[in-house]
């Protein structure tokens, strides 16, 4: 997922977007108000990790201008657990809430849970083919055996999945799978994709040309398509 992580205490912020990045995550950050709300409206983020209390505008602000633009789900963070916080921060459309200090291990497990909210199913294994994903361990069978993917793979391989047997454009890709700090070489995504064809079956990744990549629907019988494999190097 593409993930902005908002949060002005340096060393939290450091340790979460390492984390998410360590989980396979694009993540881009940022420590104020203002350049939290222009990055929020102007990408389309799979999620945000939103501090209430900030310099320039506090989350609160934040999330009522954002809900007005884009449904991007939300996390919010902060050091006060009162009822009327979570009430006001529900109310405003957060998705969800951790009061700190939180263990990591927990802000990842929402994070996952989220990101199968925005896949539709609660359900962390899906079967694609021959192939088992298992969504909390980011792991891939095939056939019984454990396939090794890099963070990039899988994350390419997670956003085909949120929208099974829809084509994905090559931007979408950009966009949800590499962060700011990566380089937007155009034959990156193409390099990937050649990669997860030859791990999962290249009948699983179909390419449509000029347009993007998609996985089979869940019910569909995947066949080597005309167009699959005209785009692999
Ligand atoms: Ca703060």
């Amino acid at each position: 997922m593409r993930i902005l992580v908002v949060e002005d205490e340096r060393a939290l912020r450091s340790l979460l977007v390492q984390a998410l990045r360590e989980d396979g995550h694009a993540v881009d950050w940022s420590e104020e108000g203002e350049d939290a709300l222009h990055k929020a409206l102007g990408t389309a983020y799979d999620l945000i990790l939103l501090d209430v209390m900030l310099p320039g505008k506090d989350g609160w602000e934040i999330l009522a201008t954002l809900r007005r633009e884009r449904a991007t789900p939300v996390l919010f963070l902060t050091a006060r657990d009162t009822v009327d916080d979570r009430v006001r921060g529900l109310d405003l459309g957060a998705d969800d809430y951790l009061v700190k200090p939180f263990a990591l291990v927990e802000l990842l497990a929402r994070v996952r849970a989220l990101g199968r909210r925005r896949q539709g199913s609660g359900n962390p294994t899906i079967q694609l083919g021959s192939a088992v994903i298992d969504t909390n361990l980011r792991s891939v069978l095939r056939g019984g055996e454990a396939v090794a993917l890099t963070a990039r793979e899988y994350a390419i391989l997670e956003l085909l999945l949120s929208r099974r047997g829809e084509v994905i454009t090559k931007t979408e890709i950009y966009e949800h799978v590499f962060d700011e700090q990566d380089d937007s070489l155009s034959n990156l995504v193409e390099v990937h994709i050649s990669h997860l064809r030859k791990k999962l079956g290249k009948e699983l990744i179909q390419t449509r040309r000029g347009y993007g990549y998609r996985v089979p629907a869940e019910g569909e019988t995947p066949t080597e398509a005309d167009e699959a494999g005209q785009d692999a190097p």
